[in-house]
C-alpha cells in the first residue's frame, strides 16, 4: 500500500523545539519511503486552540523545508465523520451513553473501595453501560473490551497495556459536545488512509485505545513510530507550559539541526535543502 504519513499538531499555540521534532520524524520517515506526508491540525478541542496559532504553525514548516504534499485538513471541520462513526459504534454496541458527573464517577468508585487506587479517578466503573435508568445523557463513552492489547513500536518495540483496567471506558464525545481526540484521530487517520503514524512519545499510552477503536470500526492498522521528547527544564516533556521557545522563523537550519540531534542523525549539509536530504538517507538506513 502506498505511504501516506501525517504530522496532527493541536493549535494550542506555535510549533516549539518538541513539537518540530516529531513534524521532523514523520516528514523524514514519509520522504525516506518516498510516501506521501499530510498535515492535520487538530483544532478539535475548540477551547484550548489559540487563534493564528494553526497559520503560525503552517509558516513555521514551510520555513524549516517541511511541506505537505497535499492541502491541510482542520478537524473543526470534520466533525460530521466523527459524529457518524460515534453513531456506528453505538449502534453496534461499543459505544454507550453516560450521564455521570465527576462527582458520580468518584462516588462510584468510593462505594466499591477503588477510591484511592493510584488514577482511580480516571478509571470509570462502568456505571452507565446498563443505560441511563431515565438520567439525560452528558457524554458518550467507548465500551472497553477485556484482555490486554499488545502492538509493535518501530523505535521503542513491544507494548503491552490492560485498557480496561489501566484506563477503562474511555470518552468519545465529551458533555460539553466536542468529541475527544481518541476518536478524531481514529477517523481521520482511517478516512486519510494513513498507513504510518510516527508522533512524539509522550502520546504511547494513547496508542492500545486507538487500536481499539480501529478493531471496532473496522479501520486498518497503521505502523506506529514514536519519536524521542524533548526535555524541559525539570525533566518534563517540553512544552509551552514549561516555557519552550517558538521555532525562529529567521534560524530555520539551526532549528532542524538541533531536532536532527535528538533523532540521533548526526547531518551535515551546506543549505536546508542538502541538510533534510541527508537527514532523509540517514533515517532511512536507520528505519527501513
Ligand atoms: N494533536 C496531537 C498533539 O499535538 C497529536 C496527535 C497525533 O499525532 O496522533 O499532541
Amino acid at each position: 500500500m502506498a505511504y501516506r504519513g501525517r504530522f496532527a499538531p493541536s493549535p494550542t499555540g506555535p510549533l516549539h523545539a518538541g513539537s518540530l521534532v516529531a513534524a521532523l520524524a514523520s516528514w523524514l520517515d514519509a520522504r525516506a519511503h518516498r510516501g506521501t506526508w499530510l498535515v492535520r491540525i487538530e483544532d478539535v478541542d475548540h477551547p484550548r486552540c489559540v487563534p493564528g496559532a494553526d497559520e503560525e504553525i503552517l509558516r513555521q514548516l514551510a520555513a524549516c523545508g517541511l511541506l505537505p504534499d497535499e492541502p491541510p485538513v482542520w478537524q473543526s471541520r470534520r466533525e460530521a465523520l466523527y459524529q457518524a462513526d460515534l453513531d456506528r459504534l453505538v449502534a453496534q454496541g461499543h459505544a454507550y451513553a453516560c450521564a455521570c458527573s465527576r462527582k458520580d464517577i468518584a462516588l462510584a468508585l468510593m462505594a466499591q473501595g477503588r477510591a484511592r487506587e493510584r488514577n482511580a479517578e480516571l478509571v470509570y466503573p462502568g456505571t452507565c453501560r446498563g443505560g441511563l435508568h431515565g438520567k439525560p445523557p452528558r457524554a458518550w463513552r467507548f465500551h472497553v473490551p477485556e484482555g490486554t492489547v499488545a502492538w509493535t513500536d518501530r523505535r521503542v518495540g513491544v507494548h503491552l497495556q490492560d485498557v480496561a483496567r489501566e484506563v477503562g471506558d474511555f470518552v468519545l464525545k465529551r458533555a460539553d459536545g466536542l468529541f475527544a481526540y481518541q476518536l478524531a484521530v481514529v477517523v481521520d487517520d482511517a478516512a486519510q488512509g494513513i498507513t504510518h503514524v510516527v508522533r512524539g512519545e509522550d502520546l504511547v499510552d494513547n496508542t492500545p485505545r486507538q487500536l481499539l477503536l480501529q478493531r471496532a470500526l473496522a479501520y486498518p492498522q497503521p505502523a506506529y513510530l514514536h519519536a524521542p521528547l524533548v526535555m524541559g527544564p525539570n525533566q518534563e516533556k517540553l512544552s509551552k507550559q514549561n516555557g519552550a521557545a517558538p521555532v525562529d522563523l529567521r534560524e530555520p537550519r539551526a532549528a532542524v539541526k538541533q531536532a536532527l540531534s535528538v533523532l540521533g542523525l548526526a547531518c551535515e549539509g551546506e543549505g536546508l535543502h542538502a541538510l533534510l536530504g541527508s537527514a532523509t538517507r540517514a533515517w532511512a538506513a536507520r528505519y527501513p
